[in-house]
């Protein structure tokens, strides 16, 4: 792989960040109430008003931000919760990057990359689980060339067991070049995820000290290769606790603009991931600025509101406890009976902890939180129909397009329920996702709408699968 960063200039500004954080350090109600506004107004946050937002520190008016979030959440992505699970495919590593239990120098974990036949076990255990929608994962390592992630992607996309079926396969994997991005593209992928890790370029440089990684020029362009290697669906993220969490969300924002600007479209996705502790990763233990549940709620909603557009995921890392407060402030995407060892879907091995990257705060199964999604009012989503349909940039339509998410988002969301409620779930789930169908049946208010999706759910009864709008 070729390594030009010749010319490139960082689009991160320190100077202007620290500014911002400076002049907006004490925000009063009004100015916080106009910022919400804007958002509600689905305008984008300039780097001003997410400074004032996150510096917000009175209880009251943090409230304020709280409620903004779950507001815009409602009126504009309604209460569907899109599930996935992540496929770890391979933990070799020529990075070391000091929190990840892949890092190169880690003597502790478990190398193991899935054979053919290994990935193939590991797709049909999920999808006799019910899933429909992966993130496959990968070191960073020779081993996994653009050729290789596009080959075990057409694996996953060629198996199938009983009715199950993966619809959609989305990656993380290191940045490539523009060619390598082209070879990936053709195989039928979702969004491409690459985090920053941390967007203050000296940490940056201290965290991940040798390997290809450590270039951050090179990661931070990594999506604008993407783009020029004809793939628009990216997904940006920082690893919470490596530096100060407002800076990382400006450095989103920032990351944000950038893209608005050079290719007229944003991320796709935001992720947030905190910090979990990595088998034989000491430094898990202690991350330098290590961010408070109370903290994390403040920046979720912060990122909401300050790019009201893009679809927000939130992982199995955190415990149950913040996924449920979380989830209303805009949540889109969350990951659900997550297994995070090389192989650990189909292979119980009392070993595989040692080859997973970090541990888990949300062990549940699959139909456990869907259980709990339906008791609280959120419809549980495998949707994939943007996607198959050739609707790029889902979430931005959800946001733009007034209508699209009661045309579309609802009754797909609602199918593709109901498909898991007959293959999947306990008996227990069926009842409460019954239930909670008929509800949202009835709060459809277009007449031959509501008709049309019914004839739609008789037929899902009667065995006919993979129906969408
Ligand atoms: N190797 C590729 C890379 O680094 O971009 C892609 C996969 S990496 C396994 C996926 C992400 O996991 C990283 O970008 C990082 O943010 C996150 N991660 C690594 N170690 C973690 C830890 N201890 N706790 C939480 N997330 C972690
Ligand atoms: Fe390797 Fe990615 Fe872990 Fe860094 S975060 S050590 S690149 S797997």
């Amino acid at each position: 792989m070729k390594f030009n960063i010749e010319g490139l200039k960082s689009f991160i500004p320190d100077g202007d960040i620290n500014k911002h954080l400076e002049e907006q350090s004490s925000p009063d109600s009004i100015r916080i109430r106009d910022i919400i506004n804007k958002s509600l107004d689905k305008q984008r946050l300039n780097p001003d008003e997410t400074a004032a937002l996150l510096n917000v520190q009175d209880p009251e008016l943090r409230q304020m931000i709280f409620d903004g979030a779950k507001t815009l959440k409602e009126r504009i992505y309604g209460n569907r919760i899109v599930l996935f699970a992540p496929l770890y495919v391979g933990n070799e590593c020529i990075n070391d990057c000091v929190y990840c239990g892949f890092r190169q120098s880690n003597k502790e974990c478990l190398r193991s990359t899935l054979s053919k036949e290994q990935l193939v076990s590991e797709v049909k255990s999920l999808e006799d689980k019910g899933h429909k929608r992966l993130i496959m994962v990968y070191g960073e390592h020779p081993k996994y060339s653009p050729e290789y992630i596009a080959e075990t992607v057409e694996t996953v996309y060629n198996t199938k067991s009983g009715k199950g079926e993966i619809r959609r396969v989305n990656i993380n994997a290191a940045p490539l070049d523009v060619e390598g991005f082209r070879i990936v593209k053709q195989v039928g992928i979702g969004t491409y995820q690459i985090f920053q890790e941390t967007y203050h370029q000296q940490t940056y440089e201290k965290m991940m000290p040798s390997g290809p990684k450590s270039s951050f020029l090179w990661r931070l362009y990594g999506l604008d290769r993407a783009m020029q290697g004809g793939i628009d669906d990216l997904g940006i993220g920082a690893l919470m606790g490596l530096y100060d969490y407002k800076f990382e969300v400006m450095g989103l924002l920032y990351h944000t603009l950038h893209l608005e600007e050079m290719f007229g479209v944003g991320p796709h996705t935001i992720s947030f991931p905190r910090i979990e502790p990595a088998v034989g990763t000491e430094f898990t233990q202690h991350p330098p600025f290590r961010v408070t549940d109370e903290q994390f709620k403040h920046l979720v909603a912060t990122i909401r509101l300050s790019v009201p557009y893009t679809g927000m995921i939130l992982t199995a890392r955190e415990p149950i406890e913040i996924r449920n407060e979380v989830l209303s402030y805009g949540v889109s995407q969350i990951d659900a009976g997550s297994s995070i060892g090389v192989g650990a879907y189909s292979d119980t091995d009392s070993e595989t902890y040692k080859k997973a990257q970090f541990v888990l705060g949300d062990t549940r199964t699959l139909d456990e939180v869907i259980y709990e999604l339906a008791q609280h009012g959120y419809i549980p989503s495998f949707c994939t129909s943007c996607y198959r349909a050739g609707r790029t940039g889902e979430h931005f339509m959800e946001f733009a397009i007034p209508g699209f998410v009661k045309r579309f988002c609802t009754p797909n969301a609602l199918l593709t329920f109901a498909e898991y409620l007959y293959d999947y779930s306990s008996q227990k789930t069926l009842q409460a996702g019954l239930a909670l169908i008929e509800k949202e049946l009835q709060q459809i208010p277009d007449e031959t709408m509501q008709q049309t999706v019914r004839d739609k759910l008789v037929q899902l009864k009667e065995g006919k699968r993979d129906l969408y709008f």
